[in-house]
C-alpha cells in the first residue's frame, strides 16, 4: 500500500514535470516544422529535397510522442454527459473505416439493439476507443486476412454497459498481457507505450475497467466495461449488424 502511493506521487510529479518540458518542446518543433515546409519548394536538388523530407517526418515523429505524453500527463476531470454509446460508435465510424480501409481490415460494427446509455466524457471514450482500434490495427500489419470487430452490448446481471475491440492479430505473450497499461511499455520501434495507459486511466476515471483476452496467433479482444445507466431492460437480445 505505502509502496503504491508513493508511486502514485513519483507518477503525478513526473507528469508535472513532463508536462513543462512538452510545451518547451512544442514551440520550437512548430518552428522547424513551418521552416521545413515552407523550404521544400524551393529546394531544387532531389537530395535537399530528401533531407527536408526526412526533417519533416521526424518532427512529426517527436510531435506524435509529445503529444501522446500530454495526453497522458494531463490531469483530466471527465465531463460526464449521458449518451449512447451506439451513437458515439457510429460517430466514429468514418474516422476507423478511413484507417481500416487503406490497410485492407474487414471492419464490423455489432452493435446493441438495447441501446445502452452510459454517463461519461464523449471525448475521453472516444479516444480510449481509437487507441484501441489503432493498437488492433497495428498488430495486424502482418495479419493475411484481417478483421476487426467492434460491439456494444449490456450486462443487465451486472449492471454494466460494454464495447469491445477485437482483432485477429498475432495476440500478445504472457509478459505483454501482463505490462500493457504500464507507462512506456512498448513493443513496438516507434511505439510510446502510452496508449494504453491513457486508456486505463480514463475508464478508472469512470468507474469502469478494462478486460483483455489474447490468444497467440489468434487475435486479441480488448472490453471496455463501463456502469449503466438508466437503463430499461429491453425485449430484444439480437445485435445489428450495421
Ligand atoms: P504503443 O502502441 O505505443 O506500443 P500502447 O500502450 O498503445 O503503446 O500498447 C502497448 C503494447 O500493447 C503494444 O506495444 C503491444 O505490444 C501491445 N498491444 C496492444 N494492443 C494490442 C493488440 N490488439 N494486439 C497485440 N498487441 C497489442
Ligand atoms: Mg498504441
Amino acid at each position: 500500500q505505502q509502496q503504491f502511493i508513493q508511486q502514485q506521487e513519483k507518477m503525478a510529479m513526473l507528469g508535472q514535470m513532463a508536462s513543462g518540458i512538452v510545451h518547451e518542446i512544442r514551440n520550437p518543433l512548430t518552428t522547424i516544422k513551418g521552416f521545413s515546409q515552407l523550404i521544400k519548394p524551393l529546394a531544387r536538388e532531389a537530395k535537399l529535397k530528401e533531407y527536408v523530407t526526412l526533417i519533416e517526418q521526424e518532427a512529426n515523429e517527436v510531435n506524435k510522442v509529445v503529444t501522446d505524453f500530454l495526453t497522458f500527463a494531463r490531469p483530466h476531470t471527465p465531463v460526464l454527459k449521458q449518451v449512447s454509446l451506439n451513437k458515439l460508435v457510429l460517430d466514429m465510424k468514418m474516422v476507423i473505416e478511413s484507417q481500416t480501409f487503406l490497410d485492407g481490415i474487414e471492419l464490423n460494427f455489432l452493435l446493441s439493439t438495447d441501446e445502452p446509455r452510459v454517463m461519461i466524457d464523449e471525448q475521453q471514450i472516444k479516444q480510449v476507443l481509437l487507441n484501441i482500434v489503432k493498437n488492433a490495427i497495428e498488430a495486424m500489419e502482418d495479419t493475411a486476412s484481417p478483421k476487426l470487430v467492434i460491439s456494444t452490448g449490456i450486462k443487465h446481471q451486472e449492471k454494466q454497459v460494454f464495447l469491445s475491440i477485437s482483432d485477429n492479430g498475432p495476440g500478445m505473450s504472457e509478459e505483454t498481457s501482463r505490462k500493457i497499461g504500464t507507462p512506456f511499455y512498448t513493443t513496438k520501434d516507434k511505439g510510446t507505450g502510452l496508449g494504453l495507459s491513457i486508456c486505463y486511466q480514463m475508464i478508472k476515471e469512470h468507474q469502469g475497467r478494462i478486460q483483455v483476452t489474447s490468444e497467440s496467433g489468434e487475435g486479441t479482444t480488448f472490453i471496455i466495461l463501463l456502469p449503466y445507466q438508466n437503463q430499461e431492460k429491453g425485449n430484444k437480445e439480437l445485435c445489428q449488424a450495421i
